[in-house]
């Protein structure tokens, strides 16, 4: 499953990724201008023999702090100067693009000419982050300030502990290596970045809608994929550029004309290895053996962190099957049910039912859940229509997680699902649990059983 056999968006890929290339010599630049920083650092640093006093650790940091402030001014007016002539390039390739002999009936052509204009344009560009997180300019302070970093450090410790200077600069390398790498990684965005976003400008200006395109290649990020094919009626409403090297474009909707796969198709249309490694272990696991769908993981063009992933969505029948059960069950003994819920209380957990739990339930296909583990504060949530197998099977689950811990609760959860089953059924008599929810519970039982295996 790949995008690439659109010409125009084949194009715009090819476009972008030999920007990237054309990148690399500004990033040669720059890491010859670091290493000749870091002779003259050291040089500074070494001109002591050891940095034991105040004074000489402010010696060496005055020295280092101008190199610096150098360094980051030069990559700061080389980047805005790259912006400009990017810009200005980037009108001739979407003319060359988009601006051909208009056939029959075809409209919309992008007049890129109209952007060869201003100043209005490059403050613009210069203006949107790179990466989602920084423009230009603070991703040169930031460079900056690493550099800065990666010298303070060391020589405060030298000064404390009255370190020889070889010391304290063969503790700068390492720190300097991270640094420059990081600066590659942000030179290669910069580049490709001020295009799309020229590009966002040009398509902005003519009110084209856009399509949201990634590359298919199993080396992308969920972030990306999960964007894929997305319409946006205006560029103003696409997620920005989510993070450093991203390959993604924005196309005219009007020249995709097959539609693109959706996140889910592309992931499910991969082999498992690669499955596992775009979602990594974790979020292979939640959707395999968890159930929880692919675009939980993400939300509007950000990848959701662990701990942000609605995980009650876990097992639940479809909507329509789970209505239908709620439906046929017998309700609990509402005595019963009180008697529970002030247990539960005296241990510290409130129960919550009313019409909101009711939809919230509803929308999940379940009965009853367990809720605000992860925020240390667990409450219930019971259904109006909830049975006695549904009431048992959560005091349960909270006993699980107080013996397991949530992380290692949520990673046993086949195991811990099929042992309340069993316990359900073994007790049902006593627990007052019909022979219509004994099913529903078997039923559930070899589902998690398969899913991990047995049976
Ligand atoms: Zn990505
Ligand atoms: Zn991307």
């Amino acid at each position: 499953m790949r995008n690439t056999d659109n010409e125009i968006l084949k194009k715009t890929l090819l476009h972008y990724i030999n920007l990237e290339y054309y990148a690399n010599s500004l990033d040669e630049e720059f890491q010859t201008l670091l290493n000749e920083l870091q002779a003259r650092c050291r040089d500074a640093i070494e001109s002591q023999k050891t940095i034991s006093t105040k004074a000489s650790y402010t010696a060496v940091y005055r020295i280092i702090k101008e190199e610096v402030d150098k360094f980051q001014k030069e990559l700061e007016e080389r980047l805005e100067e790259q912006a400009e002539l990017i810009m200005n390039q980037e009108t001739e390739f979407l003319d060359g693009l988009y601006n051909k002999p208009v056939e029959e009936g075809e409209g919309n052509v992008i007049k890129t000419a109209a952007l060869a204009f201003s100043g209005v344009t490059l403050s613009k560009v210069l203006f949107s982050p790179i990466d989602g997180r920084d423009t230009a300019k603070q991703f040169a302070e930031r460079t900056g300030k690493n550099i800065l970093r990666s010298y303070d450090t060391p020589l405060r410790s030298g000064y404390l502990f009255g370190q020889k200077s070889e010391e304290v600069t063969a503790q700068v390398s390492n720190q300097m290596k991270q640094v420059a790498r990081g600066m590659q990684s942000g030179i290669l965005t910069a580049i490709p970045s001020f295009a799309k976003t020229t590009d966002r400008i040009v398509f902005l200006n003519n009110n084209v809608e856009v399509v949201w395109c990634a590359v298919l290649d199993g080396r992308g990020c969920i972030t990306c994929y999960s964007l894929n094919g997305l319409h946006f009626k205006s560029v103003s409403l696409a997620p920005a550029i989510p993070h450093n090297r991203c390959r993604c474009v924005l196309c005219p909707a009007k020249d995709i004309t097959e539609p693109l796969p959706t996140y889910e198709e592309y992931i499910e249309s991969l082999s498992e290895d690669d499955q596992l490694h775009i979602l990594g272990r974790n979020r292979y696991d939640l959707w395999k053996n968890y159930g929880i769908e692919l675009k939980q993981f993400v939300n509007n063009g950000r990848k959701l962190r662990l701990d942000e992933i609605d995980t009650a969505k876990s097992f639940s029948f479809s909507s329509e099957k789970s209505q239908e059960i709620l439906d046929k069950q017998q309700k609990v003994n509402p005595q019963k049910l009180k008697k529970v819920i002030a247990g539960l209380a005296k241990n510290g957990y409130e129960v919550k039912m009313g019409d909101e739990i009711d939809r919230y339930l509803n929308a999940m296909g379940r009965e009853a859940a367990i809720y605000g583990v992860s925020e240390g504060k667990p409450f219930v949530m019971y259904h109006s229509k909830l049975s006695a197998s549904g009431m048992f099977e959560e005091i349960i689950h909270l006993s699980q997680i107080r013996k397991y811990g949530i992380e290692k609760a949520r990673a046993l959860y086949n195991e811990l699902e099929i042992e309340a089953k069993e316990k359900l059924l073994k007790f049902a008599e006593s627990y007052g649990i019909t022979e219509y929810e004994q099913d529903v519970i078997q039923n559930m039982l070899d589902f998690h059983k398969k899913q991990i295996g047995r049976e």
